[in-house]
C-alpha cells in the first residue's frame, strides 16, 4: 500500500488496520477449507402471500457451521468471500444445492412452488455464470420456472449493459429475477425501466416501523403502486409482528417472509414445517 502513496505524504496504517486484514485473510482460508469439508449448508426460509398464508416459496440462506464451533453468521463472511473469486466457488455450491434440494422435494407434500437463491454480483457478472445456471437447468428441469435469482441493485449499478444481456439468457432459460434489499442501495429507479425485473423485495428497514410511521407506510404503498404497474411481485422482508403483517395486508402487498411465521430452517425442520401446513 505505502508504495502507491506519493513520496513526502503520510500513510495512515495502523496495527488495527493491520490485524483487521489478518483476520480477514484468516477468515477467507477458513471458509475455503470449510466448502471442502462439507461445513456449509442451506437453510430454507418460508415466503407467504399475505392474504391468506399460503406457501409461496422458499428463500435458501446459506450457513457456515464450523465442526465444534459457534456458526458464523453470512453477514460476515459473504463479504468477506464478495472481495475474491471465492465467492464464485460459493456462490456455485449454493445455486447447484438449491437445484438438487428443491428437485428431491417434488414429492413432498405441501412442497414449495419457488426456491429463492441469493447470488454475489462478482458471481452474477463472472465468465461461467450463464453456462452454470443453463446446465443446472437442464439437469434439474424441475427447477424451470421455479427459480428466482436474488439480487442487490448494485449489480447493476456496476454495468447496466452487461446486466441486461444476461438477464435476457437468464429469461430465456425460465429463471426469475427479484431485487433484494430494495429501496436501500444508492437506488435509481431508470433499471426498472429497462431490465426484465419479476419481483421487489422490500428491505426490513421499510417493513421494521410500517405499522407506527406514516412515511414508512407512505413509502411502501408507492412502492406497491409501482410494482403492480410494472407487473412485479413485492416481498415483505423481516416481518415480526402481527402488526407490520396486518399493515402489508391493508396496503395489498403480496407476499411476506419473517421470524413472525418462520426462521431459516435446515432442510429437516423444513420439512416437519411443511407437515403442519
Ligand atoms: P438477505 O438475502 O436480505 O436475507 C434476509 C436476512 O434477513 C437473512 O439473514 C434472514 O435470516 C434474515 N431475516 C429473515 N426474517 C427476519 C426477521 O423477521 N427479522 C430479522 N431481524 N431478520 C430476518 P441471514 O440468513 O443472516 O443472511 C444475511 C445476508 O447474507 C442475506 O441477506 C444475503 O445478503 C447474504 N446471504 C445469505 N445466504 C447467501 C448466499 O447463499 N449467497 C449470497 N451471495 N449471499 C447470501
Ligand atoms: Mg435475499
Ligand atoms: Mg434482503
Ligand atoms: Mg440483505
Amino acid at each position: 500500500i505505502a508504495k502507491q502513496v506519493a513520496p513526502g505524504s503520510h500513510v495512515f496504517f495502523s496495527q488495527e488496520m493491520a490485524d483487521e486484514i489478518q483476520e480477514r485473510l484468516t477468515i477467507a482460508n477458513a471458509l475455503q477449507q470449510a466448502l471442502q469439508n462439507n461445513e456449509l449448508e442451506l437453510y430454507f426460509q418460508p415466503q407467504q402471500r399475505v392474504a391468506d398464508n399460503q406457501l409461496t416459496g422458499v428463500e435458501a440462506l446459506l450457513r457456515w457451521l464450523p465442526e465444534g464451533k459457534a456458526p458464523i453468521p453470512p453477514g460476515i463472511f459473504i463479504p468477506i468471500a464478495e472481495e475474491t473469486s471465492l465467492i464464485c466457488d460459493i456462490g456455485s455450491w449454493v445455486l447447484r444445492q438449491a437445484c438438487v434440494r428443491f428437485d428431491a422435494w417434488q414429492a413432498l407434500p405441501n412442497r414449495p412452488e419457488r426456491m429463492s437463491v441469493n447470488i454475489s454480483a462478482r458471481h452474477f457478472h463472472g465468465p461461467d455464470f450463464i453456462s452454470q445456471l443453463s446446465l443446472l437447468i437442464h439437469q434439474y428441469p424441475s427447477c424451470r420456472h421455479r427459480l428466482t435469482l436474488e439480487v442487490t441493485e448494485g449489480v447493476f449499478l456496476e454495468n447496466l449493459h452487461d446486466s441486461r444481456s444476461r438477464m435476457a439468457h437468464i429469461k430465456a432459460l425460465g429463471v426469475n429475477i427479484s431485487i433484494d434489499d430494495f429501496g436501500t442501495g444508492y437506488s435509481s429507479f431508470a433499471y426498472l425501466r429497462e431490465l426484465p425485473v419479476d419481483e421487489l423485495k422490500l428491505d426490513r428497514a421499510f417493513i421494521q416501523y410500517v405499522a407506527e410511521r406514516p412515511q414508512d407506510k407512505a413509502i411502501i404503498s408507492c412502492l406497491l403502486e409501482l410494482a403492480r404497474t410494472l407487473n412485479m411481485e413485492v416481498v415483505a422482508e423481516g416481518v415480526e409482528t402481527p402488526a407490520q403483517l396486518a399493515t402489508l395486508s391493508e396496503l395489498n402487498c403480496g407476499i411476506y417472509q419473517g421470524y413472525l411465521r418462520a426462521r431459516p430452517m435446515c432442510e429437516d425442520d423444513l420439512i416437519a414445517w411443511l407437515k403442519h401446513l
